[in-house]
């Protein structure tokens, strides 16, 4: 796979083109031809972000080139929409629709050509994206002075994305990310609801779970070599067609598992449409946290190895459905952990609960923390900082230094996908009721969860899916969702604090 940077002059003068074509088949093919050039754009851009993280982030050629092909894909989009809905009111507008389909027909109609300020902000939010990225990985930076940088990239970032949010005709960005961005059906108003009826399990975690010695015990490591042996021997125990997808990857080369020493510090997989490939990519740390973490990707793997993107232009994702493949297969895989983990499989137990129910938790505390922050875009760094400490400890979180008031501009996601986090929560809470399924039955478990990854999360909504596959959404009985699974981290946490001592 090779990407390159791309000319823009022909593709400007191909959508000029398209906007005033003749005949119907004149339109198809030039449609088709611009679609297939933004595609390939898009696989580029996906191509360069994967080699800058790869570089550790730190490559200054590779920043600029991802700066630089993401501001064209951003063009390109913007070309081919508003050609294409401007050929839609031509001459062969009735033929020309017919081919397209009524969906698209129906989402191109009504586009607007982006603004210059609109293409200057959308530039303007990856450049500083790219900023928060170098920051994060310049070595030596202090926590107070990455703070004052942090903070204004923040900042800035919030004051771009509320007027981004103002033209788009949303009142609060928030409602726009949740609605457009990440394709939720619910509200930020219902997420508020949520973080006020989690805040009293979370403080019962952060009192007895949080800051158990579990913690601090000497962890089991995997090598990258070992972490795809693993996932080669399970994928087959998952289903048929994972494995299909286990294979694919590794044949093809379709992953990069590196120590988090020289890639940057992020786990992610993401789609190269091109050639519909999904790629996996996974910064190691040396811990039971690799485990999870490469589960987690694989679950994203599986589900688009089985479910192609349907339309490379009008398709998005329900966000909370894709985390709900990735966090239910870490919850399905503890039930593997005596296997992998030998004597330590209970100490890794502790680990992956933990991590599931600090998703819940930390779902809610990012959301409250820039669901504020987006409605106050005129406070200081400091502001910030105190807001954040304020809501992280109506959840119980205990903040031991001042330094703690900046655990917020640790999490790219506040910068990079803002509002992303809660779908960690909702799915989360999904995921924990198959971990309770699969304690009693691991089979059943397992075959609804590849019942789940085959309704993939196209063109569904998180509520139809989880009443589609039986079980409990967090507006119906948060309780019977949260408290066991808490009580069970308290126990095994107990547990362990006694053998220890008994040891
Ligand atoms: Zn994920």
């Amino acid at each position: 796979m090779s990407r390159e940077l791309y000319d823009m002059s022909a593709f400007r003068a191909r959508a000029g083109e398209l906007e005033s074509a003749a005949s119907a088949g004149e339109a198809e093919r030039l449609y088709s031809l611009l679609l297939d050039d933004y595609v390939r754009l898009r696989t580029w851009s996906e191509l360069a972000w994967i080699d800058f993280y790869a570089s550790g982030g730190k490559d200054a050629d590779l920043s600029d080139t991802c700066q630089k092909i993401d501001d064209m894909v951003t063009e390109a989009g913007d070309l081919l929409f508003s050609s294409a809905s401007k050929a839609l009111t031509g001459e062969a507008s009735e033929e020309f629709s017919a081919f397209l389909g009524d969906a698209r027909t129906a989402d191109l109609a009504d586009y607007e050509q982006m603004t210059d300020r609109e293409s200057e902000l959308l530039s303007r939010e990856t450049e500083l994206k790219l900023s928060y990225n170098e920051l994060s990985e310049r070595k030596g930076i202090g926590a107070a002075a990455m703070n004052r940088e942090a903070g204004e990239i923040f900042l800035e970032l919030i004051r771009v994305r509320n007027e981004l949010a103002q033209i788009y005709g949303y009142d609060t960005y928030a409602n726009y990310a949740y609605e457009n961005v990440y394709g939720r059906d619910y509200t930020p108003e219902d997420a508020a609801a949520l973080c006020e009826a989690v805040k009293p399990y979370a403080r019962a975690y952060f009192r007895d779970c949080y800051y158990s010695q579990a913690f601090h015990a000497q962890q089991a490591s995997l090598s990258a070599e070992e972490l795809m042996d693993m996932l080669r021997r399970y994928a087959p125990r998952i289903s048929e067609r994972a494995a299909e997808a286990q294979q694919y990857m590794e044949r093809n080369g379709l992953y990069i598992l590196e120590s988090s020493d020289t890639v940057s510090e992020v786990g992610f997989t993401t789609l190269l449409p091109w050639y519909n490939a999904p790629f996996l990519f996974d910064a190691l740390y040396g811990g039971f946290y690799d485990v999870t973490s490469v589960f987690h990707e694989f679950g994203h793997y599986y589900d688009a190895f089985v479910n192609p993107e349907p339309d490379p232009l009008t398709t998005s994702g329900s966000y909370d459905v894709f985390e709900i493949h990735s966090t239910a297969l870490e919850a399905l895989a503890m039930g593997w952990y005596d296997e992998i983990f030998g004597s330590k499989a209970d100490l890794a137990r502790i680990h992956t609960l933990d991590g599931l129910i600090y998703n819940v938790v930390s779902g809610c505390i990012y959301d409250e923390f820039l669901r504020y922050a987006y409605d106050h875009p005129d406070m200081t760094v400091d502001e910030v900082n105190r807001a954040y400490a304020n809501i992280a400890l109506s959840y119980g979180e205990e903040l031991y230094s001042l330094s703690s008031r900046y655990g917020w501009m640790y999490v790219s996601h506040n910068f990079e996908s803002p509002f992303y986090y809660i779908s960690y929560a909702a799915s989360s809470l999904v995921s924990l009721q198959f971990l309770s399924l699969s304690e009693k039955d691991p089979e059943a478990a397992m075959k609804l969860y590849n019942t789940l990854v085959e309704i993939g999360a196209y063109g569904v909504s998180y509520e139809k899916v989880v009443g589609q596959i039986g079980l409990t959404l967090f507006t119906e009985d948060l309780d019977g969702i949260m408290a066991g699974p808490v009580d069970e981290l308290i126990l095994l946490c107990d547990r362990y604090e006694h053998s220890r001592r008994a040891a």
